[in-house]
């Protein structure tokens, strides 16, 4: 009896495979790291071969320490870092170029080019993002630009594109022996070039991005069954049956299926999604609005999403760049050897920065310093820097619950690698004045690609089922003084405007 689902987390940093009992409580884990290659400043690649090779070795290594075979997997669920796009040859199955990351900038020619004609939001009412180097499009629209010949291919009919996820399910499914090439509508919605209401492909929108469209995969729910695991896999004949972009994975995770329901993650990023149900709602505070999930042909659940672009990424920089620690974990022992940050304010606007302000002119920023700051200082600021970007995030979904009548969040479900850092979650419960909430099961993306792939083959019942599943682990109360809580964050306010126009 199959009493398992796997599901396949295509991170930044690391793709993971994770199976899952029925109570969402995961069995095994399996975990292998990947290069991040940066050829120069603002670019960011990975190699699509190594995560497709990393992606099967993940699956031998979560059954084998589950001591389990593919007859006890009841479904596949894949979740994945969102608009890194990878562009291939449907006929050999070789990548053209590296994936291009999501955080990568080099496109920021071509969004100025674009914005050029109506500005950075000219598509924004339909497909609710504005141009920027961040989605997946502006990606592709490069590839086909500058990669030789892939233009020429592209109109041949050889290429295709696709965001980690429908890469992972091309190749699960048989690759060049008649993989699937699909996607779901979270990773659509990514693109910029899908319609959030008719969440079909824009042509008048792959025109002006010069794509032609039968690169693109089909777009299908987050559940329901799209193939099955070919016969050379570990899993064979296993039916795929959901797929999620990481963030909406994590809401799912987080049980967060209802209209005012919200989460945010800690990885290399930070993304607040904040489910609007079946609205459609566009913000005035520099949100993106998003498809959360949609299940088989259910009604779609929208999202407005604050996305952080820097957050675990800085701890890496600490560990990477500057070497003042040797792994993640070593900051918080760090951090807490000193009192405070020496009021050191560190703003890492590596890509420019996200939201809520979209300025792709911001650069990174260490301010405050003085002869007395030491390592343990940055380190410090470089916690607080995750803590106060979330929320400038918080305060933007606020305003726009405000705007629409609703209540302010009055608690904050987190997840993520970074959230085992208690002083980090200490210190943002501080810094947002209301509750912090760790559920018992921290790995919600890929349970949420479980649930969603389990929910499509009739292991779980439905949502109530999955509700029952969420419980709490810890609690963080703020603590600190509110009128010192306003100074600390009128002073990392002054932090951020020196950030902006650093470019000429
Ligand atoms: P992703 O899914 O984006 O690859 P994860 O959720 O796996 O990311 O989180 C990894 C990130 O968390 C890394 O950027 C790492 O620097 C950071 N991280 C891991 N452990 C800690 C820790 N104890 N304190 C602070 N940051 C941490």
């Amino acid at each position: 009896m199959a009493d398992h689902v796997i599901a396949i987390d295509q991170g930044t940093t690391s793709t993971r495979a994770i199976v899952f009992d029925r109570t969402g409580t995961p069995v095994a884990i399996g975990q292998r790291e990947h290069e991040q290659i940066m050829p120069q400043a603002g670019w960011v690649e990975h190699d699509a071969l190594e995560i497709w090779r990393n992606v099967q070795e993940v699956i031998g290594i979560a059954l084998g320490r589950a001591d389990l075979t593919r007859h006890d997997i009841a479904a596949i669920g894949i979740t994945n870092q969102r608009e890194t796009t990878v562009v291939w040859n449907r006929r050999t199955g070789q990548p053209v170029c590296r994936a291009i990351v999501w955080q990568d900038t080099r496109t920021q020619a071509i969004v100025d080019r674009l914005a050029a004609d109506g500005g950075i939001d000219r598509f924004a009412g339909v497909v609710g993002l504005p141009l920027a180097t961040y989605f997946s499009g502006t990606k592709l629209a490069w590839i086909l630009e500058n990669v030789d010949g892939a233009r020429d291919a592209a109109e041949a009919g050889d290429l295709l594109f696709g965001t980690t996820d429908c890469w992972v399910l091309w190749n699960l499914t048989g690759g060049v022996d008649g993989g699937v090439h699909v996607t779901d509508v979270t990773n659509a919605s990514r693109t910029l070039f899908m319609d959030l209401r008719t969440l079909e492909w824009r042509d008048d929108i792959l025109e002006v991005f010069g794509v032609p469209r039968s690169m693109l995969p089909e777009i299908r729910s987050s559940s329901e069954v799209y193939g099955f695991a070919e016969s050379s896999s570990l899993l064979r004949e296993t039916p795929i049956a959901g797929i999620l972009g990481d963030q909406q994975a994590a809401t799912f995770g987080q049980a967060a299926f209802h209209a005012g329901e919200s989460k945010n993650t800690y990885g290399t990023g930070c993304f607040l999604i904040c489910n609007t149900g079946r609205e459609i709602v566009h913000s005035g505070n520099g949100l993106l609005t998003t498809v959360g999930y949609q299940l088989g042909s259910g009604p779609v659940h929208y999202a407005l999403e604050g996305s952080i672009a820097v957050t675990g990424s800085l701890v890496q920089w600490l560990r990477d760049q500057l070497g003042i620690i040797d792994s993640a974990a070593e900051i918080e022992p760090l951090a807490t050897s000193v009192p405070d940050s020496g009021g050191v304010h560190i703003v890492p606007a590596f890509s420019g920065l996200f939201a809520p302000y979209w300025r792709p002119d911001a650069r990174g920023a260490i301010v405050g310093l003085t002869r007395y700051a030491n390592r343990a200082h940055l380190a410090r600021a470089v916690l607080e820097a995750v803590a106060f970007q979330t929320r400038d995030v918080l305060d933007a979904v606020n305003a726009d619950i405000a705007a629409s009548g609703g209540v302010p969040l009055s608690e904050l479900r987190v997840d993520g690698g970074m959230v085992g850092n208690e002083t980090l979650m200490q210190f943002q419960a501080d810094v947002l004045g209301v509750p912090v909430v760790r559920p018992e099961v921290a790995e919600t993306t890929a349970l949420g690609a479980a649930y969603a792939a389990g929910l499509a083959v009739g292991f779980w019942d439905g949502l109530e089922a999955l509700t029952a599943n969420w419980r709490e682990g810890r609690r963080w109360e703020p603590r600190l003084d509110v009128s010192e809580r306003e100074r600390r964050l009128r002073v990392w306010r002054k932090a951020v405007e020196k950030s902006m126009d650093w470019i000429d």
